[in-house]
């Protein structure tokens, strides 16, 4: 396990000596001591990146390509350490661990080792005697700050782009769930990136992570936390008018009709919160049903949310592990008091699961509460495995409650109306839309949001865009065309 600050494709300590704890949510107990990187550190791995950037920019295309494609089948081949070390630093069962953020991390860094050599150009049609062609060009060091939540899976969103363009790279893992990143750099090392072209320094937000967003020297930095930080990255990165990119919290509407195949929907809709604890931006927190089928549903849905199987993440048998710190578990029980308060009725789960063998953990129960949509509940972000239902009549209804939040990122839908489906998802004010299921991704699909969900995209060409600028050439092809102002 590696456990120090990745710089310049060596792991080192930081010049300080400070360390922070990695801590197993399912006992409280230490992993590891991990180096936690200071203003100073931030500076060495930019100056390794910036040392790195010239070379790694002008290797072909194809070469950055085939260091990629290396890393995603390293992965694979480690994909049970992998999988292991994830669960461990945060709490998701094995099974999902195995079988969906380990193949998804390999299936990115796979899909931009592809996209590696394709980035191309375009020649523009100007006026007659002048050739006009436009160049994509990486950006330079670009900083990333990730999450928690899906850590593994994120270092692979962000730096699988950033590289393919030809960009260097200086990313901070989030403080609670460092491992994963680190071990991602360690195979870097082991399958030929070259030195300073990735760089892995864990710390704490408010010093590494503002520094990134400030630094002079980084040409971009992209973002993927809450909305609250977000806005202090926009204000970190004026001083060199940073590019930024936005991947903030999101408050899922997920709408069903009354013509839904209930069936389908009581396992979307428990797989849209409950996986990964609900600890997702895209997580369907807000059910919204019609009257007609809200009963019956619910009767479903309560009933499947109870039969979960709680455990320790590393027990393949395990459905639900415990959330990622103590303190995000202490703030997703207190919505159960807020959810109270304002009138809303706990329809099941709601507390700490009991049991001698998950004391020590930081567990919560499958929660689903009744609540108005103007509710704190059904408005904020509570990122845990916590549901709010809603009903509406009319589908005029059903959109203003669906589009009622300031979050737009990720939204479902139900109903076996095509016409319905369609122009459901054409109004919903949403990044992602999905009908008749729930949370998808790929690395070939535009992933992002709206408002207070943040800008700009991850995955597919899109992301490109995000880790490359054009450059328009002009060129006078006729001999007989005076470069001058003509008199
Ligand atoms: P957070 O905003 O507290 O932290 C995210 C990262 O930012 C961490 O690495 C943290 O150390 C760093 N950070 C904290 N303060 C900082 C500062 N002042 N300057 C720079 N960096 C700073 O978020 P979190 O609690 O780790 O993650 C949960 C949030 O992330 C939720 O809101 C969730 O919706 C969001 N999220 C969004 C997406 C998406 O793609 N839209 C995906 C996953 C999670």
């Amino acid at each position: 396990m590696q456990t120090q600050l990745f710089i310049n494709g060596r792991f080192v300590p930081a010049l300080s000596g400070e360390t922070l704890a990695s801590i197993n949510p399912h006992d409280n107990t230490e992993i590891a001591q991990v180096s936690m990187a200071g203003r100073a550190d931030i500076d060495r791995a930019v100056d390794a990146a910036k040392a790195a950037f010239p070379k790694w920019s002008n290797m072909a295309a194809a070469d950055r390509g085939r260091l990629l494609l290396k890393l995603a089948d390293a992965i694979e081949a480690n994909a049970d350490e992998l999988a292991r070390l994830e669960s461990l630093d945060t709490g998701h069962p094995i099974r999902d661990t195995r079988n969906l953020d380990v193949p998804r991390t390999a299936a990115t860094f796979r899909y931009f080792g592809g996209m590696a050599d394709k980035i191309e150009g375009s020649v523009i049609p100007v006026e007659a005697g002048f050739l006009n062609y436009m160049t994509r060009e990486p950006l330079g060091v670009v900083g990333q700050v990730v999450p928690w939540n899906f850590p593994l899976m994120f270092t692979s969103w962000k730096m699988a782009p950033a590289l393919a363009a030809g960009n260097c790279v200086v990313m901070k893992p989030a403080e609670l769930t460092p491992l994963s990143s680190l071990a991602i750099a360690e195979l870097m090392a082991e399958v030929g990136f070259p030195p300073g072209v990735v760089n892995v320094v864990p710390g704490l937000g408010y010093v590494a992570g503002q520094y990134i967003a400030e630094h002079p020297e980084i040409s971009k930095v992209a973002f993927t936390g809450s909305t609250a930080v977000g806005r202090k990255i926009v204000q970190a990165s004026s001083g060199n008018l940073k590019k930024v990119q936005l991947e903030l919290g999101g408050k899922g509407a997920n709408v069903v009709f009354s013509d839904a195949n209930l069936d389908a929907v009581v396992q979307g809709s428990a797989f849209g919160i409950f996986h990964n604890q609900g600890q997702a931006c895209i997580a369907a927190s807000r059910l919204i049903v019609h009257e007609s089928v809200a009963d019956e549903l619910l009767e479903r849905f309560t009933s499947l949310a109870r039969s979960i199987k709680i455990g320790d993440p590393l027990d393949p048998s395990t459905e639900m592990g415990p959330l990622t710190s103590q303190m995000h578990r202490d703030r997703v029980l207190s919505y159960v008091d807020v959810a109270r308060e304002q009138g809303g009725c706990v329809l099941s789960g709601g507390k700490a699961p009991h049991g001698a063998a998950l004391a020590k953990g930081f567990y919560v129960e499958p929660t689903i509460v009744s609540a108005k949509p103007t509710d704190r509940v059904a408005q904020e972000e509570v990122f845990g495995p916590f549901v709010t239902v809603s009903t509406f009549g009319s589908d005029e209804e059903g959109l203003a409650i669906a589009n009622g939040t300031e979050y737009g990122l990720g939204a479902g839908l139900w109903t076996r109306d095509l016409q319905r489906a369609h122009l459901f998802a054409r109004q919903l004010r949403s990044g992602m839309v999905w009908i008749n299921c729930y949370k998808r991704v790929s690395p070939g699909s535009p992933f992002g949001g709206v408002g207070a969900s943040g800008y700009g995209r991850e995955m597919g060409f899109e992301v490109m865009h995000e880790y490359t600028q054009p450059k328009s050439v002009w060129v006078n092809v006729d001999a007989d065309i005076p470069p001058y102002y003509p008199r």
